[in-house]
């Protein structure tokens, strides 16, 4: 039987490992986080492909929140009229628990960093912090932006910033003023921002995952403008780290966090600049761009967000993930490839549809950033 190791527990390599479990692939998955993973967790717009892997491949109903259209507002107050487009919410924690469901615990290691990794003959050695070697067929390595594992491999690929930042918030619907749940219920909320960018909101789930009108979650992203130096000034935790990608929720410094909030009111629509002042810890992503040249390096394969990063716009990231540890699965589970031939196969496919997805995302940008 084929065995594969995955470095990663998010959603690209837990995605990988229930897809591959459930396609009778005998499938360890190492999480070098020894927490909840729910730091970094916001929301997400759910596609076809996630709703596929929690559900017919998982077997899971995903927690969701919906809305029946989309309205545009301006900063200068003005509110648009809704436009009919039905559209489902969800949140990373909602996914990545509901695919927790479908995968055995004993399989999925927490606290379990991959650290070294040896091509050995027609397979890998992988040495695993705390739990020591194991020997695979295949690595799969989902772990994340900052990847070790493409570091190791492509040293001088290096991600292009795309010149603004992502400030996301959430808070849940009990702590808002009645009349901002009110206002932003049922429908997906975009508005301008005065010096350029944007920001959105909608309802993801809340506590515990539900999904009724008032235990939801309001969850929003504001892009801002931050030239390379302003960027790495809003990168330094509060505990003077700089950090090069994103700040979880809490690191941000209280000066950082009170001249965003002074800014809300002048940038953004009142209602917006109102979720803003409501949330407590705002945190912040680095926008950036990369695909990798090639993902597959003998019997190592990069997927999810070590392979390519696309722009949030596109609201793509999670589903990219979701599709590569599907279509990965399938070809490594089916009779009719080779191990490397189901590889050099998925990396054709993979990079294809992610250099696509990152274009889309830069042209969005440009047409809805204007930073
Ligand atoms: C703040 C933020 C908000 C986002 N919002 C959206 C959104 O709204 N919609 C959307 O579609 N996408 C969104 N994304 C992107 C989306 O979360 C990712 O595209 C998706 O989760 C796939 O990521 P991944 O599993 O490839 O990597 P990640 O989610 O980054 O996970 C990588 C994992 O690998 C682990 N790891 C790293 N190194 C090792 C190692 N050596 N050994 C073991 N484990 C290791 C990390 O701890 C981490 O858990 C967002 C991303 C961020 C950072």
């Amino acid at each position: 039987m084929t065995r594969v190791i995955v470095a990663g527990g998010s959603i690209a390599g837990l995605g990988a490992g229930v897809a591959l479990h459930g396609a009778g692939i005998d499938v360890h998955v190492f999480e070098r986080d020894a927490g909840s993973l729910s730091a970094a967790g916001a929301g997400l717009v759910v596609q076809p492909e996630l709703s596929r892997l929690a559900e017919v491949v998982g077997g899971q109903t995903l927690p969701m929140t919906h809305c029946s259209g989309r309205r545009y507002l301006g900063f200068d107050g003005r509110v648009g009229h809704l436009q009919r487009m039905p559209q489902q919410f969800t949140s990373w924690e909602a996914v990545h628990s509901t695919l927790l469901k479908s995968f055995p615990s004993e399989r999925y290691h927490t606290g379990a960093s991959v650290l070294k990794t040896d091509n050995v003959a027609n397979g890998i050695e992988v040495v695993v912090s705390g739990l020591g070697t194991f020997a695979a067929d295949v690595l799969i390595a989902a772990d994340g932006a900052q990847s070790p594992t493409r570091r190791a491999l492509l040293p001088d690929l290096e991600a292009r910033y795309a010149g603004y930042v992502a400030w996301r918030g959430t808070v849940l619907e009990r702590d808002l003023p009645q009349v901002v749940a009110d206002f932003f219920d049922d429908t997906f909320t975009f508005t301008d921002a005065r010096s350029g960018g944007h920001a959105l909101a909608y309802f993801i789930p809340g506590e515990g995952l539900a999904t009724a009108r008032g235990e939801r979650r309001m969850n929003w992203v504001w892009y801002v403008g931050a030239d390379t130096a302003e960027r790495d000034d809003l990168l330094v935790t509060k505990d003077g780290r700089q950090r090069h990608a994103s700040l979880q929720r809490g690191m941000a410094r209280d000066e950082v966090v009170e001249d965003l909030k002074r800014r809300a009111p002048l940038e953004l629509h009142p209602m917006f600049a109102r979720l803003v002042e409501a949330t407590e810890e705002p945190f912040l992503q680095s926008i950036v761009d990369l695909a990798v040249p090639r993902s597959v390096f003998e019997r190592t394969v990069l997927i999810g967000d070590a392979a390519v990063i696309v722009r949030p716009h596109t609201a793509g990231g999670a589903a990219k993930a979701a599709r590569d540890a599907i279509f990965l699965a399938e070809l490594l589970a089916g009779p009719r490839f080779s191990t490397d031939e189901a590889l050099a196969r998925f990396e054709r496919e993979q990079l294809a549809y992610g250099r696509e997805l990152l274009e889309y995302g830069v042209k969005l940008g440009k047409q809805w950033a204007r930073l």
